[in-house]
C-alpha cells in the first residue's frame, strides 16, 4: 500500500566546515523529529564520517536516515549522491577521498570538520579540505553514485554558485541525473528553459539545512510503498503509482 511520506533530502551535520556545531547527530534527529520528517538524508561536502552516528541517534524513533554526500565536482558543481546503505556511501567516500583537492583544512577560514557521536561527544577532527573540488566531472560522479546503487540529483540549481546552471550554463543532456533541487518552487519554469530538450527531470526541494532551525524547512512528501531509496527511485520514475506528491 502507498503512503506519504516526507523527506527532507539535503541535511548538513558539524563535519561541513560551513554547518554548525550545534549540527550535531542527537540534535538533528531531534529537530527532525519536530518537523515531522519521515525520512531524512544526510549530506556533508565530500565526505560521509557522520552518516553512521546519525543512523544510530536515530535508532527507535522511527525516523529514516539515508546516507548521502554532497560532491564538488571539478566544475565546481554540488552533486547529492544518496544512497541506500552505509557502505555504499563509505564505498564512494573512498573514490572521493582519493580524488578530493589535497591540502589540510584551516578551522579558522572555512569553520571545524567535526565528527560527532550520537551521544553527542566528539570523537575527532577531519582535517581534509572538504571545502575544495574533487577532480571528478559531474557525469563521472554520477556514474560513481549509480555504481553503489545511488541517486544523483543536481543540489540547488536555481542558486548562482556551485550550481551545474549557475556553473556550465545549462543541464548537459548526458550526465545521468536522476533529479534536481531547488531551493524554491517558484523558479522552475523559468529554469526548463536550461533543461535538456523534452527532458522533464522530477524536482526536489530540501533544505540544504547548515543550521537546526533550517531542518525541514523545505521538505518533498513522496508517495511511495516505504521509506527507501529504491522507493524514492520509483517515485522519481513514476513507478506503479509511485510519486511526488
Ligand atoms: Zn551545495
Ligand atoms: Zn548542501
Amino acid at each position: 500500500m502507498l503512503k506519504s511520506f516526507r523527506a527532507d533530502l539535503h541535511i548538513h551535520t558539524c563535519l561541513s566546515p560551513c554547518g554548525d556545531l550545534d549540527m550535531s547527530p542527537k540534535r538533528i534527529i531531534r529537530e527532525a523529529i519536530k518537523k515531522n520528517l519521515d525520512i531524512i538524508a544526510i549530506c556533508d561536502h565530500n565526505s560521509a564520517e557522520n552518516v553512521k552516528y546519525v543512523k544510530r541517534a536515530a535508532k527507535n524513533f522511527g525516523i529514516t536516515v539515508l546516507p548521502g554526500m554532497e560532491i564538488t565536482s571539478r566544475e565546481e558543481v554540488h552533486i547529492l549522491g544518496i544512497f541506500g546503505t552505509l557502505k555504499d556511501v563509505l564505498n564512494v567516500q573512498k573514490v572521493v577521498y582519493q580524488y578530493l583537492t589535497p591540502g589540510k583544512n584551516n578551522p579558522e577560514y572555512f569553520g571545524d570538520q567535526v565528527v560527532v557521536n550520537e551521544f553527542d561527544e566528539v570523537e575527532g577532527f577531519n582535517e581534509r579540505l572538504l571545502v575544495g573540488a574533487t577532480d571528478l566531472t559531474v557525469k563521472k560522479i554520477t556514474e560513481i553514485i549509480h555504481k553503489y546503487s545511488g541517486l544523483s540529483i543536481a543540489s540547488h540549481i536555481d542558486r548562482e554558485s556551485f550550481s551545474i546552471i549557475g556553473q556550465l550554463g545549462f543541464i548537459p543532456d548526458n550526465v545521468g541525473l536522476d533529479a534536481v533541487e531547488i531551493t524554491s518552487r517558484e523558479n522552475i519554469e523559468k529554469l526548463k528553459g536550461f533543461f535538456p530538450k523534452e527532458k522533464n527531470f522530477p524536482v526536489v526541494t530540501s533544505s540544504d539545512a547548515h543550521y537546526i532551525n533550517d531542518i525541514g524547512k523545505k521538505y518533498i512528501d513522496f508517495l511511495i510503498e516505504k521509506p527507501s531509496i529504491t522507493e524514492i527511485g520509483y517515485a522519481f520514475k513514476n513507478i506503479e503509482g509511485r510519486r511526488i506528491l
